[in-house]
């Protein structure tokens, strides 16, 4: 059976075609599809007939949520959606100033293994199709009744290993006929595969890149992500300036505050004069802690004292509001949780969910 919803809707034309079908039936499928249907049951200006051969052909891919988290304190919403095949993923709802905000997972665990993330414990599952990313924006805005207007890939997973679903995912989001959120909504975080970073760059996509950066030194980097032995900090700063020369679309780093390990003065220093020239803009992260490390966030005062040092030598740097902490909405450790059978951490605080759990 195919996967319906991972198909453009130039390939669903074409597919249709083939099957002696017309263009507009191929462009009623996919605005069903991307409203949301679950079944050709409900595409009810189709044919009984028709629906039935569908149905026989091709699949739909519909995620159940299993979970929901509201925080208390800001709103943010967790979902943890339960694919056809079993596994589990997370959706994190943000509200923001300037719209709501999905950030979606990318693949089922992960392989980068981050000493600080609590999506790689398990290693990597298996990569997400197109229509599985897409599902994580379609029924979040289904379910919550809120629309959404940006998309970050920061999830669960880490999308340039998964690249060609993840394409394929952005072509679907951005269609006219589908969802139509414009590129310039959309923000991709990886962890610096540079090879996978060049060829997002030929592209030449309006999306906005993050690069998970936490250290400015190798030594420091390593100790913390794997990927940096393959990929070390100024290869990936060298695919940031390519990138940058390539899109004209200036990279955005991330940098997790971790007491002793990234939060030094010196660190805040050296960071600064390797991106001199960059354009860059730093988003300071304070770690959300994962039970499984010892690992821990730096002091308020360490997090101010390294932005100061940043923004006087000419970086723009932010510290990153945190949101939904009381929810476990950071990267795996809800789907942690369900797959080790633990209680949810604060799970009391039922929101009014208009369609019960
Ligand atoms: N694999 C991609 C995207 C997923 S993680 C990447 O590495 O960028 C999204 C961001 O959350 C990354 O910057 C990641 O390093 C960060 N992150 C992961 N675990 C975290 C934690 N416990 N506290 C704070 N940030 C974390």
């Amino acid at each position: 059976m195919t996967d319906i919803k991972s198909l453009t809707l130039a390939e669903l034309t074409e597919q249709f075609r083939a099957e002696g079908l017309p263009a507009f039936r191929a462009r009623q499928v996919y605005g069903w599809l991307h409203r949301g249907a679950r079944s050709f049951e409900e595409m009810t200006d189709l044919s009984k007939d028709l629906r039935a051969q569908l149905a026989g052909r091709y699949a739909i891919t519909s995620p159940q949520a299993i979970r929901r988290q509201r925080s208390a304190r800001d709103g943010t919403v967790k979902y943890l959606w339960q694919l056809q095949d079993g596994n589990c993923v997370e959706t994190v709802l943000m509200h923001y100033r300037h719209g709501n905000t999905v950030c979606i997972s990318s693949e089922v665990g992960c392989a980068m293994g981050c000493k600080f993330c609590a999506s790689t414990l398990g290693g990597l599952v298996r990569r997400l199709t197109a229509s599985e990313m897409l599902d994580q924006v379609l029924f979040t805005q289904l379910d919550s009744g809120e629309e959404v207007s940006n998309i970050v890939l920061m999830g669960i997973g880490e999308p340039l290993d998964n690249l060609d679903n993840v394409l394929r995912f952005l072509e679907l989001v951005n269609s006219p006929e589908g969802l139509h959120i414009g590129m310039r909504h959309i923000s991709l975080s990886t962890c610096g595969l540079v090879d996978k970073m060049d060829i997002l760059a030929e592209r030449r996509l309006q999306l906005t890149l993050s690069v998970s950066l936490h250290a400015p030194d190798d030594a420091s980097r390593s100790a913390i992500m794997p990927v940096n032995r393959r990929y070390p900090v100024d290869a990936v700063l060298d695919a940031c300036r390519r990138y940058f020369a390539k899109t004209g679309r200036r990279v955005t780093f991330e940098y997790t505050m971790i007491a002793g390990v990234s939060d030094g003065e010196e660190k805040a220093r050296l960071l600064a004069s390797k991106l001199h020239g960059l354009a860059a803009h730093v988003n300071l992260i304070p770690l959300n802690p994962v039970a499984e490390s010892p690992l821990r966030p730096s002091s308020r005062q360490a997090v101010a004292r390294f932005q100061e040092i940043l923004e006087r030598r000419g970086i723009p740097a932010t510290v990153r509001r945190s949101l939904g902490g009381d929810i476990d909405a950071s990267c795996g450790q809800l789907r942690r949780r369900y797959i080790q059978g633990q209680p949810d951490n604060d799970a009391k605080e039922e929101p009014p969910w208009k369609h019960g759990d």
